[in-house]
């Protein structure tokens, strides 16, 4: 208890000056408009800052204001995130800007249940907004943040559990110093970043190395404690390059869906040992009511998603008979090659793109 009591005291003093001189210099630090922490909040979540940071900047020449964002069509914003992943944030994100300029006169919220109520926002970001972006005393935990903890206050359990979630958001808020939440909660979020990483924490260059108790029992890399991994599941799935009259068959996903609101060329998992030319037939025809013949193998390439994994194997078609309806997903349209650039697809389907821009037929 009288290690815990000092690293409640001396940690947010110590960990806010190494921050003054070690932080590095971000995008989103040059700014206190809580819209921007937002949006960079919202990129950074499962994404590596080197990977968000020209999507950032990107995003903010296109849309530098809440209002700009709100007004502009939802496929503009997905077209801007297309490759970043988990599209779901950019399609929240969007909606939670037009709630802000309905509900709160476009001005982003500091009350906690306000920006909770808002489409997309969890603890966790309404903590990032509250204290980076207007300096509120509000605790923030995300991964980064259980890890250093874990490894502070050597927490042994899972840092997942219900149990353990409740202590770490209550060491976080015990830590905030009321005046300086945006320095400390930034200076966590480094730490974890440069120092204090998951698999070789550098204890040599850490600020607080004396007040862990990790690093006391020699127990830094086995916290936190990680819960045994489950086996990632792998489909395959056929993919179609529909062709008609020198256009392509594009079909955009369901809004509720993995992916919601992208384009792709329509396809779907193979179902027990068909042929794979089989799948491309009955998914197009599922997805899009359009009767195909499958000409010619393109391509086969595997994909990573966050819960599974893909192998793709593109097909060219030519559609024999009935026109495209929207059966199995939400649009489908034929677009020229040259327009295909005009459409939000995700990183997955870049190769065929790549391809058909080559020549591929
Ligand atoms: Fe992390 Fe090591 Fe610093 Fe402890 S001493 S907080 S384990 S970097």
């Amino acid at each position: 208890m009288m290690r815990e009591a000092r690293i409640l005291q001396e940690l947010p003093r110590r960990l806010r000056a190494w921050y003054r001189r070690a932080r590095r210099d971000l995008p989103w630090r040059r700014t206190r408009d809580p819209y921007r922490i937002w949006l960079a909040e919202t990129m950074l979540q499962q994404t590596r800052v080197a990977a968000v940071v020209p999507y950032y900047e990107r995003f903010l020449a296109r849309f530098p204001t809440l209002a700009a964002l709100a007004a502009a069509p939802v496929d503009e914003v997905l077209k801007l995130w297309a490759g970043l992943g988990y599209y779901a944030r950019a399609r929240n994100f969007h909606a939670a800007a037009q709630e802000v300029m309905a509900r709160h006169s476009g001005r982003v919220p500091k009350r906690l249940d306000a920006l909770l109520a808002l489409p997309g926002v969890g603890r966790y970001t309404a903590g990032a907004i509250r204290s980076i972006g207007f300096n509120l005393p509000a605790p923030v935990l995300d991964g980064n943040v259980a890890r250093i903890l874990a490894r502070l206050f050597a927490i042994h359990q899972d840092v997942k559990a219900a149990e353990t979630q409740k202590r770490l958001w209550g060491l976080a808020e015990a830590l905030v110093p009321p005046r300086h939440a945006r320095d400390f909660n930034q200076a966590m979020m480094e730490l974890g970043a440069v120092v204090c990483v998951p698999r070789s924490p550098a204890c040599g260059e850490c600020p607080v190395a004396d007040l862990c108790e990790a690093r006391r029992l020699g127990e830094q890399r086995r916290l936190p404690r990680k819960p045994k991994r489950k086996a990632v599941p792998h489909y395959d799935v056929g993919l179609g390059v529909v062709w008609r009259r020198g256009r392509v068959l594009i079909a955009r996903r369901h809004d509720n869906a993995l992916l919601g609101g992208l384009w792709e060329f329509p396809g779907g998992k193979r179902e027990g040992e068909e042929p794979l030319a089989e799948t491309v037939r009955r998914e197009v025809k599922e997805e899009a009511g359009l009767d195909v013949a499958v000409a010619e193998h393109l391509m086969t390439y595997g994909h990573a998603y966050s819960h599974f994994r893909v192998t793709l194997h593109v097909f060219a078609c030519r559609s024999t008979r009935g026109r495209p309806r929207p059966l199995g997903c939400a649009a489908c349209r034929w677009v020229r090659v040259d327009e295909l650039g005009d459409y939000a697809f995700p990183a997955g389907s870049r190769k065929i793109i790549q391809a058909l821009r080559e020549g591929a037929r």
